[in-house]
């Protein structure tokens, strides 16, 4: 019998399917024509672009992404614990290219919505119908003293965007001594993947617990709570140790210090409230805020982009979407998995507009799995629906679930290996 959490589960992606198979005759809306710019190849960018495209073939996307390879935030925690390699985590766009999508290399430097415009570095201009605005994080960099960005790209990287800094903070913990310290700084406010630095706790311990056992590392938390906090202390009790005198994670709350203030990237040290912690390796995670191009075009107020989340419109710029990390979806957290999902949302109400039509009731949905050990994973799904009043994603009451605080060996066993297909059907669905 599939339970209701197992029927979540199977149905995957498919609430975001499910609001595309809302549209009679499935996907295609047909006809409408028009030119869409879609910024930023990541979950947002990517998935919006291909499914504008299954769904309106006669729009016209181009699709702009600096970078010729999108290296997967998602998994990169098991790229540092030495579970996969980088090329595990690497896709590129020809995928896209065979759904139509123009792919262009290039970075965006200037969005001007009075004249529907977008200008790259390489003195390119694009004019549009309707823009898609996906361009992820930025760090607020001058938030704990001391650290920057060529501190980050050097000794204390952030590995936060995965590529060559997921490599390097590998690196150090190949290189670190047996007994050695790792630093793992949390950012304050809103910051993609919230259960993501315990994952990374647990994947780093992980790899301590099999090739450096007399290692620690310490989480400096600018909180006190943290996502999915029962399932990840009973994960790190089981595996390594958590609550006894030689744990191999050690938890300092905000209220117990936790927060940093500054950190030295010469002495090794991190500045908490209350000590000075001297490291071996320092993963200071910055606080952030929405892409660069998100504030160079005008789109934020403070630190997000606001939309009206039915269709992703900027709620500043007429004609401009902006999802994923970027946009104020508070009642998602920021994760891959909400970005393709609000994509698909976005991309239908696009297609509909640009018909000429009233865009559907959309629902969203998001799971977030986590792996605590390599045969040991958690997760946690809800199901969204639209407040049309207020402007809100809110969660749908009853739907959803998370891990059972009771789960067997089995059955924890078994959320590790659907986390592992989780991620190669939502990149075939993103890239493929
Ligand atoms: C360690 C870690 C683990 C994670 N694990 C998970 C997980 O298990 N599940 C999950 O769902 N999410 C996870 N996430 C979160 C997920 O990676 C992000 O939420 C997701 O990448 C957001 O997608 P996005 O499209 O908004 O932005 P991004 O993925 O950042 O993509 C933005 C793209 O825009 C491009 N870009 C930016 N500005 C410009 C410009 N001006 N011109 C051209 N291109 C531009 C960038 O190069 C980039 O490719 C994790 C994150 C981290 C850090």
């Amino acid at each position: 019998m599939i339970s209701r959490r197992n029927f979540i589960k199977l149905s995957g992606g498919a609430v975001a399917v499910g609001t595309l198979a809302g549209c009679a005759g499935g996907m295609s809306r047909g006809g409408a024509g028009g030119k869409v710019v879609v910024v930023g190849g990541g979950p947002g960018g990517a998935t919006a672009a291909k499914y504008l495209r299954m769904a309106d073939p006669s729009i016209e996307v181009t699709l702009i992404e600096a970078n010729p390879k999108y290296y997967t935030c998602f998994m990169s925690n098991e790229v540092l614990g030495g579970d996969r390699d980088l090329d595990s985590i690497t896709f590129g766009y020809d995928g896209l290219r065979r759904h139509g999508v123009r792919v262009v290399h290039d970075m965006v430097t200037q969005i001007d919505p009075a004249t529907r415009k977008i200008m790259t570095k390489r003195g390119a201009t694009f004019s549009y119908d309707r823009a898609i605005v996906s361009p992820g994080i930025d760090f607020k960099w001058g938030a704990i003293e001391g650290h920057s960005a060529e501190l980050a790209e050097s000794t204390i990287p952030h590995a936060w965007k995965a590529g060559p800094q997921t490599v390097a903070l590998h690196k150090q913990l190949l290189d670190m001594k047996n007994g050695g310290t790792v630093v793992i700084a949390t950012p304050a406010g809103a910051f993609r993947c919230p259960p993501g630095p315990y994952e990374r706790a647990s994947l780093i311990a992980q790899y301590l617990k099999r090739h450096k056992p007399k290692s620690k590392v310490i989480i400096m938390d600018s909180g006190d709570k943290f996502a999915k906090q029962g399932l990840f202390m009973a994960g790190w009790k089981k595996h390594y140790g958590y609550g006894t005198s030689n744990s191999i994670i050690e938890w300092v709350s905000g209220s117990q210090g936790g927060k940093i203030e500054g950190v030295d990237g010469k002495a090794m040290t991190v500045q908490g409230a209350v000590d000075k912690i001297k490291a071996d390796v320092i993963n200071v995670i910055p606080p952030q805020k929405a892409g660069k191009i998100a504030f160079d075009a005008g789109l934020t107020d403070g630190d997000w982009c606001p939309v009206n989340k039915k269709t992703f419109e900027s709620k500043i710029h007429a004609g401009i979407h902006v999802l994923g990390d970027a946009s104020n979806s508070a009642g998602m957290p920021k994760s891959g998995y909400s970005a393709n999902v609000q994509a698909k949302v976005c991309a239908m109400a696009v297609a509909d507009l640009l018909a000429g039509r009233e865009p559907g009731f959309p629902s969203y949905m998001n799971t977030c799995y986590s792996v605590v050990a390599e045969d040991h994973g958690i997760s946690v799904s809800i199901v969204y629906t639209f407040d049309e009043a207020k402007n809100e994603i809110v969660a749908v009451k009853g739907a959803g679930g998370v891990t059972p605080s009771d789960a067997s060996a089995e059955a924890l066993r078994r959320e590790a290996h659907y986390a592992h297909g989780w991620f190669a059907n939502i990149t075939n669905d993103i890239f493929g």
